[in-house]
């Protein structure tokens, strides 16, 4: 390919909100054919709120939250700054804390060790689930506090599909591309969401270092993988994949991870990066 109609494409890819780290990146957008999105912060705006706190019985709301947003407020997970702002200040302070990236925090809390995060994060540091746990809503994401020995309480955070995202599913489909959605969230959350913006492709539940490892399995059967996101979490997949798209409302880790970043958060440049290579390479044979 001549680098002087690649360059052409690269300067236009900026006016159009696309950031390309060199324009050899346009030859690998060409034979894509399955496009991976994250869920938190890339097809959703990733700006959590906290919905509900409903504590296991016998348990205090106010308490499980205070604890819960003392421990979050050393994270900057969008679940984490849901969590951390709900609460009233000034929170207690917070020693020895252990952050495990997708899955939760623990820390000391005046004297109590408290665990908050996933379901399977409170489980796998030995703390019992009652069985009396209220269930999340349909499309709410569950996060857990415990405390000795016992989860207390569930609390609800729930986000929304970026405005621009089914449009840009829709963009990604006629250019005769499949989305797949991927999450470390719940399966009803992840379905949920998939419904609302036309995916039908869904994988949830996977850990941060299994998303690498779903993009691999993907390609070798033979698919030709893009795939976007925002998190550190999604920075080995973004390694990965055949094209890495990250998200400029995220994370630097994936940014760097990454052969484009689309600008301002708008998912519909994914298509146009695709229909920007396949016209510029068009122009070059
Ligand atoms: P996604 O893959 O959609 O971007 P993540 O992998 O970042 O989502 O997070 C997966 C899940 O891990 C979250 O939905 C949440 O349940 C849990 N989680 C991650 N970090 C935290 C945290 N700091 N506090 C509570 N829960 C967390
Ligand atoms: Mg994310």
């Amino acid at each position: 390919a001549t680098p002087t109609a690649l360059m052409v494409g690269t300067g236009r890819g900026a006016q159009l909100g696309i950031l390309i780290r060199g324009p050899e990146v346009l030859e690998s957008t060409r034979a894509v054919d399955t496009v991976v999105l994250d869920k938190t912060g890339t097809v959703t705006t990733g700006r959590m709120a906290l919905v509900a706190v409903r504590p296991v019985p016998g348990q205090d709301a106010d308490e499980a939250l205070r604890l819960a947003a003392a421990v979050e407020h050393a994270s900057s997970h969008p679940v984490a700054l849901a969590v951390a702002a709900a609460a009233p200040a000034p929170l207690p302070g917070v020693e020895d804390v252990r952050e495990v990236p997708g899955q939760g925090v623990a820390a000391v809390v005046e004297g109590r060790q408290v665990v908050v995060g996933r379901p399977s994060f409170l489980a796998g540091r030995g703390l019992e689930l009652p069985r009396a746990l209220p269930e999340p809503a349909d499309g709410h994401t569950p996060v857990l506090v415990g405390w000795e020995g016992e989860a207390r309480a569930l609390l609800e955070v729930a986000d929304m599909p970026r405005e621009t995202s089914a449009e840009a599913i829709r963009a990604l489909r006629s250019l005769g591309l499949t989305p797949l959605l991927l999450t470390g969230d719940q399966w009803s959350v992840a379905e949920a969401v998939a419904a609302q913006v036309g995916i039908d492709e869904v994988v949830a539940e996977v850990l941060p270092e299994e998303k690498a490892t779903v993009v691999a399995k993907l390609q070798a059967e033979g698919r030709v993988v893009a795939m976007v996101g925002d998190g550190v979490n999604d920075a080995a997949a973004l390694a990965m994949a055949d094209l890495g798209l990250a998200m400029s409302t995220g994370t630097d880790a994936a940014m760097a991870a990454a052969d484009l970043t689309l600008v301002g958060g708008d998912l519909r440049a994914a298509a146009t990066a695709v229909r920007l290579s396949r016209r510029t390479l068009a122009t070059i044979k």
